[in-house]
């Protein structure tokens, strides 16, 4: 890369509470970190707090970082009013969700438009401004109008609806074109890629190649890209090690005292299928007694989004299941199910996955799912079953795990049951392969892959205009 690298996403490395700058960790700062610091970029982000005036803004871990300072007023609008109401629940089909608000998209144009502003003051044309998610679609046409020549990229990390489903959006086209700002946007899966393009085409009547992966809208292409983001392999392999050299996952298995541990790990969201994994659970302890006293499942549910009324209720469905499963089968000695509602970091999690023979990956759609892919590292050499969602953007790389459909309860008891009988021998070759591929795709893989793609495009771009010099037409 010649010029710096400016990040641009909803949340960033910090969070400001009070008077202080904290940490902010995740899969997104992970990764984009250490590029941003390599290029001595800058990272354009809301602090997650109310109000400020980015008095925080300054000297990053070795970057810079601006603070995109939001009202009350914004916030509720645009974080959890539109992208939370309507583009999250839109986008994982879930349109019964969703709940369209004309003032609440104005003040997410507004606020998009402020995160491009902030971006392109801190942007030159050499740098490369890389946006993140559904938060900010918006962004990259912002700047494109008012830097022509900027290099932008942006990542989408949720699912990408089929046509039918994105149309109903009032708002569709103005997200494409607002997407359409960049010269390269990434998507999880091939799916989603074909989804974008059909809108392209249908929605503005846009050219579009989805096996070449381009679309081409006024004159200007937009490479399409799937590269499905990776996981800290390293990080996780070292979180391993450590469990087992403490041996605290054989502890946590001797004090539950079954012979066969199940274990979800989800934030606490519709998209994510838990009363529906927990149906099925249920009915398996209802049909199969043999399982009662032997498997136990826990489920660790991270709270989030609390001041949305869907999450709330979804809280309440889900403690009653539990309440109700616990009450129906619990023997005194054993418990079926365990419900942990709150985060742990990511060593702690190693523990867990360490623990279970088996994990229930069942989203009812996910853009990738990056916990099956870190449930498959933490197992090392130990066997262990991934069953995951035919709708998790991760299935479309993660083909030996045991796919499922979790609206289906019949199936999903048929997988659960597959899993836990499966011989030990066919649960290590499968995760073997499995391990291989998520090892090779790891996260610096993502990164440098994407800006690869992006190099590709600029080569093919000169020599192109360099033909187009000569009187042929000019593809971008
Ligand atoms: N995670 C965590 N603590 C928890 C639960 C989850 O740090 O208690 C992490 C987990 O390790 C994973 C991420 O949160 O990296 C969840 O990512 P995923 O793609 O599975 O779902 P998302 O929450 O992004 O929809």
């Amino acid at each position: 890369m010649s010029g710096k690298l400016v990040v641009v996403s909803n949340r960033g490395p910090y969070v400001i509470r009070g008077r202080n700058k904290e940490r902010a960790v995740g899969g997104l700062v992970t990764a984009m970190e250490p590029v941003v610091r390599a290029t001595r970029g800058t990272w354009v982000a809301w602090g997650g707090r109310e109000g400020g005036t980015g008095e925080f803004s300054g000297d990053g871990a070795g970057y810079s970082w601006r603070e995109v300072p939001l009202s009350r007023e914004e916030i509720h609008g645009y974080y959890y009013g539109f992208a939370n109401r309507v583009l999250w629940p839109l986008c994982h089909c879930l349109v019964d969700k969703c709940d369209f608000s004309g003032a609440q998209w104005r003040v997410f144009v507004e606020v998009n438009r402020k995160f491009a502003r902030i971006a392109a003051a801190e942007s030159v044309e050499a740098d490369l401004v890389w946006v993140h998610d559904y938060h900010l679609p918006l962004v990259p046409a912002v700047i494109r109008r008012q830097l022509k020549n900027q290099k932008i990229a942006f990542f989408w990390h949720i699912p990408f609806p089929p046509r039918d489903v994105f149309a109903i959006l009032p708002w569709a086209r103005e997200i494409i074109v607002g997407l359409l700002g960049s010269h390269l946007i990434g998507f999880h899966a091939p799916e989603y890629v074909e989804n974008f393009c059909q809108c392209a085409r249908d929605l503005l009547g846009a050219r579009v190649d989805p096996v070449q992966g381009w679309v081409e809208y006024q004159g200007r292409r937009t490479r399409v890209r799937a590269l499905p983001i990776g996981i800290d392999v390293e990080k996780f392999e070292t979180d391993r090690r450590r469990v087992e050299v403490a041996g605290i996952s054989r502890r946590l298995r001797e004090m539950l005292g079954v012979e066969k541990l199940a274990l979800s790990v989800d934030r606490l969201d519709y998209s994510k299928g838990i009363p529906e994994r927990l149906a099925a659970l249920e009915l398996l302890w209802e049909r199969h007694p043999e399982y009662r006293g032997r498997l136990s499942f826990i489920q660790i549910a991270v709270p989030t989004r609390t001041e949305v009324e869907a999450y709330r209720l979804l809280k309440r469905q889900v403690e009653e299941a539990v309440g109700r499963i616990n009450g129906r089968f619990s023997d005194g000695k054993w418990l079926p199910v365990y419900y942990l509602y709150r985060g742990f970091s990511q060593a702690e999690l190693a523990l867990y996955y360490a623990a279970a023979d088996v994990a229930l990956v069942t989203p009812l759609r996910d853009g990738l799912n990056l916990v099956a892919k870190e449930y498959l590292i933490a197992r090392g050499r130990q066997p262990g079953v991934l069953v995951l969602s035919k709708f998790a953007g991760a299935a479309a790389e993660l083909h030996e795990a045991l796919l499922v459909n979790p609206y289906d309860v019949e199936d999903m008891v048929a997988k659960i049951r597959l899993a836990l009988e499966m011989p030990g021998a066919e649960q290590l070759m499968r995760l073997h392969l499995l391990q291989q591929r998520v090892r090779r795709r790891d996260l610096r893989w993502w990164v440098s892959s994407f800006l690869a793609q992006l190099e590709a495009r600029e080569a093919a771009h000169h020599a192109l205009s360099r033909s187009a010099a000569g009187g042929r037409e000019q593809a971008y």
